[in-house]
């Protein structure tokens, strides 16, 4: 006899309930292993073992640590993806860094994991399962933290991978090239009060790898001599805060970076000095604007002490334009778990601040990237930490199997309709286009 969408609900959620020791230890055992991107090889292992042990068929090593696994429902339809990020960032003082690398799950994507492998618990129940109209694609994606941008060159010039982050690539090496559908949840730790947040948007951005190129020399009897690489950099750093007054509100445009490389000995002028910079905006039209100011200050740092400096632009992410559809979708499914009052929504022109390359996604299909709370502390912080494993991991994972069998049951009708109301923005191919066409090299001299 075929259950009726609330029994299946009921199922998915009664089979997530039954695991839920076991997705909050994968969830912890991802805390503890914490990884670069590019670099989840215990994670991918991990995801990996947890899909065979669920049942479900899955390809691994895509973009190097990605697993797609798909589960096929009783009748053809279409594709919704459920997507979990993999990877840490660089948080020495966050208390699960590890000790070796100051590698930390500073942004609670270990949780992600969980909730992708509830979601596939819950709807891999037989009758589930032969109840949807189409597939739902598990998706374990590398590398969303834009970080570490010397060595993803390094590994991109070696043909490893095309793009710089984790979606990027899937979208260019084509495993998106079936869905129709994207969703995933992200932690945070906004209030009680606002158990799942949806809508917002989120930065655009761009990233910028600044070399400073000076002329060594003996920083005691003849620094007169040389050309200091490590005082450029702190004149176009000086310049770059200079530049916050010409931006308008609106357009939260962030300009940050790091030094990655500030000299080598310190009684040698330095000669190389390495900045890696980032510039975030609502639009590409201010990210553009931005992005020539920070060439502008970096040349002047170069100019004002005649030395040399290369400015290496690579695309970073676009703005997240959340789909409105399959918000409200999600939101019934939310509201049902943890009552209205629970349930907060910003405007979709309302910006977060961060970045996405859920954004990237975005600009080519439907996507949600709700966020759950059961987090306390700063995210990317050094307290960033779960309190509450139902609410950062366990209702996420239910509210998604609940919209994806909202989407695609009778007929997948509901799917269908969010695919015919929402426009797409671009073209995979003018996706792809355009950030190959960001790619680019400049060297200024002054030296
Ligand atoms: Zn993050
Ligand atoms: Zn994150």
């Amino acid at each position: 006899m075929m259950l009726g969408i609330d029994e299946l609900k009921t199922a998915a959620i009664a089979a997530i309930d039954q695991r839920r020791g076991w997705l909050i230890e994968i969830a912890e055992s991802v805390l503890r292993n914490p990884e670069v991107g590019f670099q989840e090889a215990k994670t991918s292992r991990l995801v990996a073992d947890a899909f065979s042990q669920i049942g479900i068929p899955y390809r691994d090593e895509i973009a190097i640590t990605g697993i797609k696994a798909v589960l096929s429902g009783g009748r053809p339809g279409p594709a919704v993806a459920i997507l979990g990020e993999m990877d840490a960032l660089r948080v020495p003082d966050h208390r699960y860094s590890d000790p070796s690398t100051g590698v930390a799950h500073a942004c609670g994507h270990n949780c992600q994991i969980g909730m992708i492998l509830g979601v596939a618990l819950g709807l891999s129940v037989p009758e589930v399962r032969d109840a949807l109209d189409g597939q739902v694609i598990f998706m374990a994606v590398p590398a969303e933290e834009f970080i570490d941008i010397e060595e993803r060159l390094r590994i991109r010039e070696n043909g490893q991978i095309g793009l710089l982050s984790g979606k990027q690539e899937f979208i260019r090496l084509g495993e998106f090239d079936e869905v129709d559908i994207a969703m995933m949840v992200h932690t945070s730790a906004t209030s009680e009060h606002s158990k799942f947040s949806l809508g917002g948007t989120s930065n655009g951005h761009l990233v910028k790898q600044v070399e400073f190129i000076g002329k060594s020399a003996h920083s005691g009897s003849a620094p007169h001599q040389g050309v200091n690489a490590l005082q450029a950099a702190m004149v176009g750093m000086n310049a770059l805060n200079t530049q916050r007054e010409t931006f308008a509100e609106s357009d939260t445009v962030r300009l940050h970076g790091i030094i990655t490389d500030g000299g080598r000995s310190v009684n040698s002028v330095p000669s190389s000095v390495r900045y890696e910079g980032r510039v975030r905006g609502a639009t590409s039209e201010s990210i553009a604007d931005a992005a020539s100011k920070m060439d502008r200050c970096m040349k002047a740092g170069a100019l004002a002490l005649g030395a040399n400096v290369k400015i290496t632009t690579i695309p970073g992410y676009f703005p997240i334009k959340n789909d409105r559809w399959l918000g409200e979708l999600f939101k019934e499914s939310a509201t049902r778990l943890v009552g209205r009052s629970s349930v907060s929504e910003l405007g979709n022109s309302v910006g977060r601040g961060g970045s996405t390359d859920m954004g990237d996604l975005s600009q080519i299909m439907p996507v949600i990237h709700p966020y759950a709370s059961g987090f306390t502390g700063l995210g990317h912080g050094r307290d960033y930490m779960v309190r509450d494993y139902d609410q950062a991991l366990i209702y996420p994972a239910k509210a998604l199997a609940m919209t994806v069998i909202d989407l695609l049951t009778a007929q997948a009708e509901k799917a269908k309709e969010v695919l015919v109301k929402s426009d797409r923005l671009m073209t995979k191919a003018r996706y792809l286009a355009l950030q190959e066409s960001i790619f680019s090299e400049d060297l200024y001299e002054s030296l």
